[in-house]
């Protein structure tokens, strides 16, 4: 157990009283949870938080030997039923108590997000936690309702149509939600019997060990979640490329999700499902309600400093009416300057690392001269403590084909284009590589029936934007990946089919 040191203000904005003190008391785990214990590792890897630039933790990072052993471990758990062969109420119980426990600690695991990727630490508890406590609790709940199936077939012959759990399952999730990804994977894998080994993002290793500590307090047997921390492309690389794993679940960028089909394809053809990069647009006609439409697109790329497979990256917007959305943009834009995650106020917090903020500030300045006319934002946010701090960025007039438009920057950065007619709107909103969600806006019924059919999306919304709940599925088409998260459609994912044929043969 380390305890932190402690943090100091930026951006103009203190961190609140209640935050800095229980900051100051947090305790997180640094090593690596294999076959129930906690272990040290080949190799070491420092946390940097981006609120200030400091190293916040020195933890134990795996390499393949660890990803063997943690494979073999969650092998042995699967092999010996201790998970899959309980009853499935008992089961339930366990993942409905470790739902429990996320929730009594939503507050530490939601200082954990703010510390290490940087989202405002109340966003985190409110918003991410949240979500975190219901994905387990849905899943869990879901254990005792599956069905199996028994077909007509001729009375000579029973058949069954069973689901079966896979086995072992790799998870090699992102930063930008840590725990949230983590849950939509972990549960569900676990829910049907399978055993895990989760590869945090290199950034956001800390929550994640608090989830898994939780996972055992709540009594998930040993072995049956293991968390090894490590770098992509030493640990999560040795995932995806393990020949006795037996599927692999991704959520992060399109150019790694294609790495994991090499892995898959060069090692045991693992079952692999990817959910990647997104360009989503808001697609605004004349007559939707355009206070909402635009303070909602606004929000949906500035939230999560952008940092979100689905963030409304492009706003396409009717040219009689793009002055009026504009100006609504920008007022929400200064609105939503980063300030110190654990301000109790902090609309925005900091992006996930320095490098990330170089990496979108590049972008940028790349895109804009390319296409675009500059209205907000555009440059690092500079603060007297350090951090990764980049602000509501708005850039109009954009080009369809130019990076602005077509590449995902993950920053809170809003590329804004004109269309003319339906047909036009249509074709620059799927005129992208990628197919994860977007947001018509209209109040024409035929047309939000008609347009919405005609995205080529995963997710569509339709007067709003990220809406849904649990029981929806979430995933995308094209390069943005395939299988879906949430809903009782996850659980397919982790899950075989299984024919038996029988005989009945003469009396
Ligand atoms: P990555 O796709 O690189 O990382 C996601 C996860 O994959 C992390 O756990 C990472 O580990 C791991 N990984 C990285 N490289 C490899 C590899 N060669 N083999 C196996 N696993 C690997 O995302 P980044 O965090 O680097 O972000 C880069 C861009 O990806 C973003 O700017 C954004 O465009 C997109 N992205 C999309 C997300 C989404 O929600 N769809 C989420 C995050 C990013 P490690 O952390 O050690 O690198």
């Amino acid at each position: 157990m380390t305890q932190h040191a402690g943090s100091s203000a930026t951006a103009g904005y203190a961190p609140s009283p209640e935050w800095a003190s229980r900051l100051a008391g947090i305790r997180y785990r640094t090593e690596l949870l294999i076959d129930g214990s906690w272990q040290s590792g080949p190799d070491r890897l420092e946390v940097v938080s981006p609120i200030d630039g400091a190293v916040v933790a020195d933890i134990a990072a795996g390499d393949a030997s660890t990803v063997d052993a943690a494979v073999r471990s969650a092998r042995r758990a699967f092999e010996d039923g201790r998970w899959s062969g309980l009853a499935p109420a008992d089961r339930k119980a366990i993942l409905i108590r470790w739902s429990q426990l996320c929730h009594e600690r939503r507050e530490d695991l939601a200082l954990l997000h703010a510390l290490e990727m940087g989202k405002p630490a109340r966003e985190a508890r409110d918003v991410d936690m949240r979500a975190v406590v219901r994905t387990i609790q849905w899943f869990g709940e879901a254990i005792d309702k599956i069905l199996d199936e028994i077909p007509n077939v001729p009375t000579s012959s029973v058949a069954l149509i069973q689901r079966e759990p896979a086995g072992v399952v790799g998870a090699v999730v992102p930063w930008n939600f840590p725990l949230t990804m983590a849950a939509w994977k972990v549960a569900p894998a676990l829910a049907t019997g399978c055993t895990v080994v989760l590869k945090p993002a290199e950034q956001s290793p800390l929550s994640a060990l608090l989830l898994a500590e939780l996972a055992l307090e709540a009594g998930l047997p040993e072995g049956v979640l293991n968390v090894v921390n490590g770098l992509g492309h030493v640990a999560g690389r040795a995932l995806g490329e393990h020949p006795d794993v037996d599927v692999l679940t991704f959520t992060g960028s399109t150019a790694v999700g294609r790495k994991f089909m090499e892995y898959s394809a060069t090692s045991n053809l693992k079952r692999v499902w990817l959910e990647l990069g997104g360009k989503g647009a808001n697609v605004i006609f004349p007559d939707a309600d355009l206070d909402k439409a635009a303070s909602t697109a606004a929000w949906s790329i500035f939230y999560n400093a952008g940092q979100m497979c689905t963030a409304g990256s492009r706003l396409l917007v009717h040219e009689s009416i793009h002055d009026d959305v504009v100006e609504r943009v920008l007022a929400i834009a200064a609105s939503m300057q980063p300030a110190n995650p654990l301000a109790e106020d902090a609309p925005l917090g900091a992006v996930v690392s320095a490098e990330h903020r170089d990496t979108v500030h590049g972008m940028v300045e790349e895109g804009v001269a390319q296409s675009g006319e500059l209205l907000s934002g555009g440059a690092p946010v500079l603060t007297d403590t350090g951090g990764a701090y980049y602000p509501p960025t708005v850039v109009d007039n954009v080009r369809p084909d130019s990076l602005l438009a077509q590449q995902e920057l993950f920053g809170p950065v809003l590329a804004i284009t004109t269309f003319s007619d339906e047909g036009q709107a249509l074709a620059l909103a799927n005129g992208t590589p990628y197919g994860l969600a977007s947001a018509v806006w209209t109040n024409d019924l035929s047309r939000a029936h008609r347009f919405s059919r005609r995205l080529k999306m995963g997710v569509v919304w339709v007067n709003c934007y990220e809406e849904g709940d649990l029981t929806v599925p979430f995933g995308g088409v094209k390069q943005s990946g395939f299988g879906r998260d949430k809903s009782l459609h996850a659980l397919d994912k982790f899950l075989d089919i299984k024919t038996t044929w029988m005989e009945l043969g003469e009396e």
